[in-house]
């Protein structure tokens, strides 16, 4: 929608071909339904995950700097924001998701575009002269193609991956793509009786340089684990392996060092429980103790091993998560398209001239927090204005 609105307003037949009627379902699906449309500050570019270099992400975010799209969505767009200054994040004030999906379609109807859903696109013949082919057997003659077909993850909302197939039949390379702002599924029935309990933790995956490590909530779930902490990491995990070959994530359930803790645990009248207690919630607090067989301990009677085991999974608990919760989970797809195959002023294809890419099909994703719309609208509108001008 981003893309075809700067293309038209440049004077140009626009239309978007979008299978799902209406298009945009993953907007209402946002943000727990309330779309979380943009972060309230900048954001790095190398909170961005590619594979790609971080350079060409950086170069394509500062093409239109955050209070430009901003300004923006709450101008020509007409969508009254409103910030939330404790998560970082900005809302539409009125309504959610669907009322800023509903909104964006008519104005971009109003620009002249004309949307055309129902029938996918099942391939793209630059060679040809009607270039743009049809599941209904239709075809179009377009001057420019701007693929924006998204990723893998919500099948349902029409992002199947036709686009990474039809990109490939071009001669595109595709990186892999992989789940990412996921949930992860795993842990023991005890682990699970504390779903709704939620915490701000550490998490780290990995050793040495390729050491990760995330801030924020966790969430335990009926299932297994998520919160944002969760989301934002486990696409490390998940493309080091599944199943038998996962990696070690570890927690540290507390800002507590295990300096801090060997203090905090010194030998006294009091019991571990009573201890961990002042620090943890009281239901992790006994998960913990009942997984060591410390229920009743007391720390002057503590032995050395207990104390090092206890502390050992105080701060780098080894998560026993098994699989991520998939592409039917999944808020984003990482990989796709390198950003080497792309020009990054234009968003041009290197490979095929007529051709432009945007939005989730790209390889990169931002972390949760409104940096996938974010992503979405500065790709759209340099792909938007790119094929409008070249
Ligand atoms: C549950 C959920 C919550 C999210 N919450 C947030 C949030 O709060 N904030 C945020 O920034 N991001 C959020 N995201 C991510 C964000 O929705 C996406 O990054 C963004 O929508 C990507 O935009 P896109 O246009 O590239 O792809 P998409 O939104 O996936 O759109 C692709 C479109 O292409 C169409 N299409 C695909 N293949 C074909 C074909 N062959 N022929 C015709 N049409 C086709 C699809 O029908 C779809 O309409 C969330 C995602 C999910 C799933």
């Amino acid at each position: 929608m981003m893309a075809a609105y700067h293309a038209s307003r440049r004077g140009n037949r626009v239309v978007i071909i979008d299978r799902m009627r209406p298009p945009g379902q993953k907007i209402p699906l946002s943000g727990g339904g309330r779309c979380n449309i943009l972060p309230l500050r900048p954001v790095e570019p190398s909170q961005y995950v590619t594979d790609s270099s971080v350079n060409i992400v950086k170069k394509i975010l500062l093409s239109w700097p955050l209070a430009e799209v901003r300004a923006f969505l709450s101008g020509p767009m007409g969508l009254k924001l409103i910030d939330n200054r404790k998560s970082g994040k900005v809302f539409p004030l009125f309504g959610g998701g669907e009322e800023v999906r509903n909104h964006m379609l008519a104005v971009v109807r109003q620009s002249g575009v004309e949307v055309r859903t129902g029938s996918a696109v099942v391939d793209i013949q630059p060679s040809q002269r009607r270039n743009v082919i049809l599941e209904n057997g239709d075809s179009i003659v377009a001057a420019r193609i701007i693929l924006a077909t998204g990723g893998m993850s919500y099948p349902q909302t029409g992002s199947d991956g036709t686009g990474y197939e039809i990109a490939r039949r071009l001669g595109h390379s595709i990186v892999d793509p992989y789940p990412a702002l996921v949930s992860l599924r795993g842990g023991s029935p005890e682990h699970h009786k504390l779903a709704g309990l939620s915490i701000p933790v550490t998490l780290s995956v990995g050793k040495g340089k390729s050491r990760t490590s995330m801030r924020g909530d966790f969430l335990f779930t009926h299932r297994g684990y998520s919160g944002p902490a969760i989301l934002n990491i486990a696409h490390v995990a998940a493309r080091a392996g599944e199943g038998e070959d996962s990696p070690t994530i570890e927690v540290a359930w507390s800002d507590k060092t295990s300096v801090e803790w060997e203090e905090i645990l010194a030998p006294s009248g009091k019991t571990v429980r009573g201890v961990l207690k002042e620090v943890l919630p009281d239901r992790l607090a006994d998960l913990l103790l009942d997984e060591l067989a410390l229920t009743d301990a007391r720390t002057a009677t503590l032995t050395k091993g207990d104390r090092k085991r206890l502390i050992a999974a105080l701060v780098s608990y080894p998560l026993p998560w098994r699989r991520t919760g998939g592409w039917n989970e999944a808020e984003v797809t990482g990989g796709g398209i390198p950003l080497s195959e792309i020009d990054p002023r234009t968003l041009r294809s290197r490979i095929v001239p007529q051709l432009y890419f945007c939005g989730e099909i790209l390889d990169a994703f931002g972390p949760i927090g409104g940096t996938n719309f974010l992503w979405a609208f500065v790709t759209g509108k340099l792909a938007g204005e790119g094929a409008a001008s070249d």
